[in-house]
């Protein structure tokens, strides 16, 4: 096992990792820009460096100063979390040539999986079954790309090679609007990701989002830890997730689980990782994968028992997996809502001083979130400030869970979008279970306020 890891990342995750760290016996090195100099997990660390300014551009995306963390602090491994440089192959080619391990897949693996044509290709490649579309990036001669779309079918969605965070996509509907759609998203995937490749998809009109969890070590084992049900999203952006997908049988889950396995096996894949799928109509099509800890991963954690984050740390250190298959069990029902300093119905960023920050506990109940009383949320970063996590023997019990902490929960001096996952949580459609990915939105526009 290491001795010491350095987190590149910050706010709640990087708490989340110093934890794995100190149950481990590792110790954890933290970074921080100048606008987290008083972040919880700097105050509790041994050690921590600052690494810039607050702009990420010139602290936690900032490869040399992070690279340089590590080497004065004498770290042997770096914890990218999520978000920031999780995702970035080069990065994790500078730390495996500056001599540290990059705890996550290989650069390789991480290319591949980054550029959504070649992940797509090697999903086709391994068996995965993938939303039908274009054969790769879509071809220059308009005349060609009518044909493919004819081919699909409408409504089609003509998305990014390189594209993330809900952004990079867009949705066709008639033969008229293809060429200059497939025009814009060009333009602007190549400012945006620096990539103009484009490829097409059948829209799927009322799909759900459902994502598997794996988990492989060097020595060529690899496992599912189960599904989350990601459907409440917002322009792309998951708000609440639970674990298990209701409605969703068993078999279903372990064959696409087993599906993502192999998978796994035939790419080489090391660490965690999630596949992403749209589920309609009893059929799973894969649109990503991600090669990094999820934000979701708390529920898995609360069904099966296992934690993702120590787990990859161990693997990185070349450990095998500490159980097989079999020994995986999903039990019971866990949500989780994500908390964001936020106007609850307008979505403005909502960054300040917390006056009042009271945490919800009792039976069930996790909380994992890097903020207290007086703590100042910058304006630089993502709004999430933390996660409230439940679970339950069933999803009644759960959801009462969730309803009981929300409760409980007291954030005062900025506003947070807990109103809105107040609301949620005694919805009669959300209730019932399986709602699809755009009815968040739906009930938005008739919850207008
Ligand atoms: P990103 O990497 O930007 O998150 P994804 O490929 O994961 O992009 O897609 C994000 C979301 O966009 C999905 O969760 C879904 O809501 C929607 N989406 C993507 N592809 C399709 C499709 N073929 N049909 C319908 N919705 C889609």
């Amino acid at each position: 096992m290491f001795k010491k890891i350095l987190i590149a990342n910050r706010g709640e995750i990087a708490l989340r990792i110093q934890r794995a760290c100190r149950e481990l016996g590792v110790k954890a090195v933290m970074v921080y820009s100048e606008a987290d100099r008083d972040a919880k997990y700097v105050r509790l660390a041994e050690e921590a460096v600052c690494i810039g300014p607050a702009a990420s551009n010139l602290s936690y995306l900032n490869m040399p100063a992070i690279i340089s963390a590590a080497e004065v602090t004498d770290a042997e491994a770096i914890h990218p979390g999520y978000g920031f440089l999780s995702e970035n192959a080069d990065f994790a080619e500078r730390v495996e040539k500056s001599g540290f391990q990059f705890i996550g897949p290989t650069p390789e693996s991480i290319r591949i999986m980054g550029d959504k044509v070649s992940a797509k290709q090697a999903m086709i490649r391994a068996g995965v079954p993938c939303v039908p579309g274009s054969e790769g990036e879509l071809p220059d001669d308009p005349a060609h790309i009518r044909r493919i779309a004819k081919s699909v079918g409408y409504p089609v969605i003509i998305k990014a090679a390189g594209g993330g965070g809900g952004r990079g996509m867009r949705v066709v509907h008639t033969e008229a609007a293809l060429i200059n759609a497939v025009a814009m998203t060009k333009a602007e995937a190549g400012a945006a990701f620096g990539n103009p490749a484009v490829y097409m998809e059948k829209f799927l009109q009322n799909p759900r989002h459902i994502e598997i969890q794996i988990l492989a070590d060097k020595h060529k084992n690899a496992v599912y830890l189960g599904e989350r049900d990601c459907s409440m999203q917002r322009r792309h952006q998951k708000i609440l997730e639970e674990a298990p997908a209701p409605g969703i049988s068993r078999k279903l889950i372990e064959r696409i689980g087993e599906r993502c396995v192999a998978a796994c096996k035939k790419i080489n894949y090391r660490g965690a990782g999630t596949f992403e799928f749209l589920y309609e109509d009893g059929e799973f099509y894969f649109i990503e994968m991600n090669t990094r800890v999820q934000v979701e991963h708390p529920i898995t954690e609360m069904v099966t028992g296992i934690d993702i984050v120590k787990t990859q740390i161990m693997v990185a250190a070349g450990e095998k997996l500490p159980f097989t298959q079999r020994q995986i069990t999903v039990n019971g029902h866990a949500i989780e809502c994500r908390i964001n300093a936020e106007d609850p119905y307008k979505f403005t960023p909502s960054p300040g001083r917390v006056t009042t920050w009271h945490a919800p506990g009792g039976p069930g109940v996790r909380v994992d979130s890097h903020i207290y009383t007086n703590y100042f949320v910058p304006p630089n970063y993502d709004s999430m400030i933390g996660k409230i996590i439940v679970h339950g023997d069933t999803r009644e019990q759960a959801m009462a869970r969730m309803r009981t902490a929300l409760l409980e929960t007291a954030v005062e001096g900025i506003h947070t979008n807990i109103p809105l996952h107040r609301e949620l949580m005694v919805d009669a459609k959300f209730m019932a279970g399986g709602t699809n990915i755009h009815y968040l939105e739906h009930w938005l526009e008739q919850h207008k306020r």
